[in-house]
């Protein structure tokens, strides 16, 4: 039997998907697929990791929706080329579907499989799925890309209003929405999924893992946080902050719901998803800001890289309340306010002088929001080697920062219960002395 599939990546959901959208309205029956990938697996050193549990879980939920729709999901666990060799021995398959992604990982894997499917002429058709604008589509009028975010940002919020599409709605009624919405599957649409039994999933065992027992944040959010968010979301002790990093990292809610949302609600929260396609189109626009700094002069900085400093840090026992709250806080949920992001990430770059890249590899292990653009982008901002960094001479004081923003010690006195008594260590460096010597290396290195 000749099938179409579509392909699951970072896309986790049936509604408003883009690419499954568009599986759905071809002209086989469709079957979808999900890849463990052993690739990035195996390099997961944690085997209680939260982010694979949660890959699991999402996926158990996938299956049992599709098989309330009379179909099924195939889930591997292998790489993608051992699996899909497979898929082709085992289906006809016509054409395949799937959705868009920028890591370099990502872009070579799908270079390889779009080939191996055209050795056997089957169409390898993606779409843009996890960000409103993607790629060429907001850049400056000399076509050139824009590294600066406000500038971006104005042409985005534009954009967002300019055009229009049409799309067939539930009732089978042509509608017209803003063209960054894409439509969604209806009834008639999902009759399209291969008719077929539940298929097996591979469990976390199978896969080398056990179950990590961190809670996952909610995909739903309190309307109040939303239209609170510019009063709320620098204090870390408030309910202030969506907390979807995660199902935006994995497409378990749609981009474009929320957009639409924050659009109606509140500017500023749609200002922070901004800057999540922000980052990713400079990741596709300067793909090497993955292994290097976006300016290529900083790389003459001259990082003291202290070990036990890095170690102490990871620990949440710098001595600096705001700075071992948030490790901590991190270490032991996979999540970090943002403000104290910044802080920390500060705080390892110019108070210690570790390379940013060491920071950005921890935050990589440990966020369950982690996402390589906004990743290198937060630490590339605090670095100030990013896009758009503040200068370099501009160093967050820790204790100015934990004053204004956690006056009342609600955040710190939580994660650093001992603060204020005699177990809790003194400072591993002296901020004015640390400050001084940041100004110093950074000037030699940058002239
Ligand atoms: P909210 O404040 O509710 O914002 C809603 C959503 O907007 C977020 O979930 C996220 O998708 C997006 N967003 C918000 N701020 C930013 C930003 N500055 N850059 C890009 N997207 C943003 N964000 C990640 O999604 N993954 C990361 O790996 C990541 N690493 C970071 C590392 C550093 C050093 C810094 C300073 C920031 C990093 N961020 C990262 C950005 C930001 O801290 C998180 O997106 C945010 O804290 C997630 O919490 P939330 O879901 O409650 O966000």
């Amino acid at each position: 039997m000749k099938i179409n599939i579509f392909w699951f990546r970072r896309d986790l959901r049936l509604h408003d998907n883009a690419g499954f959208y568009h599986a759905l309205k071809s002209d086989f029956p469709v079957l979808p697929i999900f890849i463990f990938d052993k690739n990035i697996l195996d390099k997961l050193e944690n085997k209680e990791d939260a982010r694979v549990e949660f890959l699991q879980n999402t996926l158990s939920e996938l299956s049992k929706e599709l098989a309330d729709l009379g179909s099924s999901i195939l889930i591997k666990y292998g790489t993608p080329e051992e699996i899909w060799a497979n898929i082709l021995k085992e289906y006809e398959v016509q054409n395949v579907f799937t959705n868009h992604d920028f890591e370099s990982y990502a872009i070579n894997r799908d270079e390889t499989i779009k080939k191996m499917l055209s050795e056997k002429e089957i169409g390898f058709h993606t779409y843009k799925d996890h960000v409103i604008f993607e790629k060429e589509e907001v850049v400056k009028k000399d076509g050139n890309p824009y590294v600066v975010f406000t500038p971006y940002s104005k042409v985005w919020r534009a954009k967002l209003e300019e055009k229009s599409w049409s799309f067939t709605n539930e009732n089978g009624v042509e509608e017209t929405t803003s063209y960054y919405f894409a439509p969604y599957p209806n009834q008639k649409y999902f009759a399209n999924l291969l008719d077929t039994k539940p298929l097996n999933i591979p469990t976390l065992k199978e896969m080398g893992f056990e179950a990590a027992n961190i809670e996952i944040p909610d995909k739903t959010v309190k309307q109040k946080v939303i239209k609170n968010y510019d009063e709320d979301r620098d204090y870390p002790a408030r309910e202030g902050t969506s907390r979807l990093g995660i199902h935006f990292r994995h497409g378990t809610i749609s981009i474009r719901e929320k957009a639409r949302k924050a659009q109606k609600l509140n500017a500023t929260f749609l200002s922070e998803l901004i800057w999540r396609d922000f980052y990713s189109q400079i990741l596709h626009h300067f793909p090497h800001v993955e292994k290097a700094p976006f300016r290529a002069k900083y790389e003459a900085i001259e990082w003291r890289n202290n070990e036990t400093e890095f170690k102490a840090w990871c620990a949440g026992k710098t001595g600096y309340p705001m700075v071992d709250a948030g490790m901590r806080e991190l270490n032991e949920t996979g999540h970090m306010h943002n403000r104290v992001r910044m802080v920390v990430a500060s705080f390892l770059t110019k108070h210690l002088l570790i390379n940013w890249q060491w920071g950005e590899a921890y935050f990589a292990e440990k966020l369950l929001d982690f996402d390589l653009a906004s990743n290198n982008g937060g630490w590339q901002w605090a670095a100030g080697c990013g896009t758009d960094a503040a200068p370099y001479f501009r160093i967050f004081n820790p204790e100015s920062q934990l004053k204004k923003f956690d006056k009342n010690l609600k955040y710190t006195k939580h994660w650093v219960p001992e603060y204020g008594t005699d177990a809790y260590p003194e400072p591993i460096v002296d901020h004015k002395m640390a400050r001084e010597r940041c100004l110093k290396t950074y000037k030699e290195a940058l002239g």
